[in-house]
């Protein structure tokens, strides 16, 4: 992609939209800059762009106009007016990773799924760092891709957490290994269907070339599907039974191309889902070409990602865990489900109109008790009535005061609140942050 003189509009200024504008610059475009806010409220874009003397303006229809590429931050949909017109026009619309593909140097593994993407692209970054590889770990999870270009190497790898906002319009972007933990509903305000969410997700596999290898989940019907498109060799991985080649869980371990990677039990972050995670990471470092031996060690040492069934910390004898990022339902269930019982666990939040009454059985199965705070608790309380007791306890404070002063030694405190934060808190990450704090803080029990 030659971007010397091409008139190039970037929309959308958080992290990657301002990533993108810097490479944009440095390749000689003539960039413009866009966003809904004003650029007063974007403090960090604004400073950048002055630095650079990129003229900014507020989105309007007439923003788009004029414009050869457009490059578009996750957040903004491909079907919004003024974007669809710009491509019946001839205007070649991307996002941010397309924009960074021919830059980035050295080999990528590309990572997406509806759950685990954060996850999974850790640790494949830390068992590739822990093997001694050359490896930055980016995209959806921190850095922006375009960010990346400059201290990308050679020889080097790229692992790289990819949503299907990023995938929809690539086009050069190639991952050399690239893996799809699963697909299930989700994002269907943006995508409209199940089968144009799962197509963004699968362009992955369409870029890829022969020597390539495609890493899919082989209990996932869509994630299957994906070895039909691709010209890289699928590798399967399944929690369910034996595959080949690829990785499954078999009576309790782990198994690597027909070998012994580990004990299921030495994986360090609960749950069967995170097992599945194991087993795809491993593959996509195997495929890489790290050793059996320096894979397990480098599970062992993984530590679970912040908010995300992270362990806070024993007290008296109490578990605590904390999963804030359980913002659903489904999210819930698998906390509870990665733990044998005995589980207090803390629920509530701003509702996103979930049905909580899903959660009954396994709270009848895990749980002595839930604790309930925020706006959601009337609604909750509600759905889960008789099928474990039910504590109002209206904040976090009170909840795990309430949790600590009644359990056992053995028993666990869980914050998988299935619910969003924003009544009481700024975030997920917040809501997870306080949490620790609180519990940090307890003294031993009498
Ligand atoms: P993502 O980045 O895709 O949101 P995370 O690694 O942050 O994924 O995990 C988010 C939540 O998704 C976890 O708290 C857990 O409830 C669920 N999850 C993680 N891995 C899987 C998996 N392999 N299958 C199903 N659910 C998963």
């Amino acid at each position: 992609m030659r971007l010397r003189r091409i008139e190039a509009l970037v929309v959308g200024m958080k992290k990657s939209g301002v990533a993108s504008v810097e490479l944009l610059a440095r390749e000689g475009a003539r960039v413009r800059a866009t966003d809904l806010k004003p650029v007063e409220e974007l403090p960090e874009a604004r400073l950048v762009l002055e630095r650079l003397g990129i003229p900014f303006a507020q989105q309007t229809p007439a923003v788009f106009e004029g414009s050869d590429l457009i490059v578009l931050s996750p957040d903004v949909p491909l079907d919004l007016a003024p974007v669809v017109e710009a491509r019946r026009r001839g205007a070649r619309v991307i996002g941010e990773v397309e924009l960074a593909a021919p830059f980035l140097k050295g080999q990528t593994i590309g990572i997406t799924g509806s759950n685990g993407k954060t996850t999974t692209t850790s640790l494949a970054g830390h068992i590739l760092n822990e093997a001694g590889f050359a490896v930055q770990v980016g995209g959806n999870i921190g850095t922006p891709v375009t960010a990346m270009v400059d201290t990308s190497r050679d020889e080097g790898w790229n692992v790289l957490e990819l949503s299907s906002f990023q995938l929809e319009t690539i086009s050069e972007f190639r991952a050399h290994i690239g893996l799809a933990l699963n697909v299930t509903q989700n994002h269907l305000d943006r995508h409209h269907t199940f089968s144009s969410y799962a197509a963004a997700k699968g362009r992955l596999f369409e870029t890829m070339r022969g020597g390539d290898f495609a890493v899919l989940n082989a209990e996932d019907p869509t994630c299957v599907g994906y070895a039909e498109g691709t010209r890289a060799t699928p590798q399967w991985f399944s929690s369910q039974r034996p595959v080949a080649p690829g990785a499954s869980l078999c009576g309790g371990r782990v198994i690597l191309d027909g070998e012994v990677l580990m004990d299921a039990a030495d994986i360090p972050i609960r749950g069967l889902h995170n097992v599945e995670n194991v087993l795809a990471a491993s593959v996509a470092a195997a495929r890489a070409g790290v050793g059996h031996a320096a894979i397990a060690s480098a599970v062992r040492s993984f530590r679970a990602v912040e908010h995300r069934l992270e362990f806070v910390r024993n007290a008296s004898g109490i578990d605590f865990y904390n999963d804030s990022k359980a913002t659903s339902v489904d999210a819930t269930v698998k906390a509870l489900e990665a733990f044998p019982g005995n589980v207090w666990v803390i629920l509530g939040g701003k509702d996103k109109g979930l049905d909580y009454s899903l959660l009954r059985q396994p709270l009848a199965a895990k749980a002595r008790a839930a604790l309930l705070i925020g706006a959601a608790a009337p609604k909750i309380a509600d759905q889960i009535r008789g099928a474990v007791p039910v504590i109002e306890a209206g904040t976090l404070d009170q909840a795990v005061a309430h949790a600590y002063s009644r359990a056992h030694p053995g028993d666990t405190v869980l914050l998988a609140p299935a619910c969003a934060s924003f009544d009481q808190f700024r975030s997920y990450e917040h809501r997870g942050e306080v949490f620790k704090q609180i519990v940090n803080r307890l003294q031993p029990r009498e």
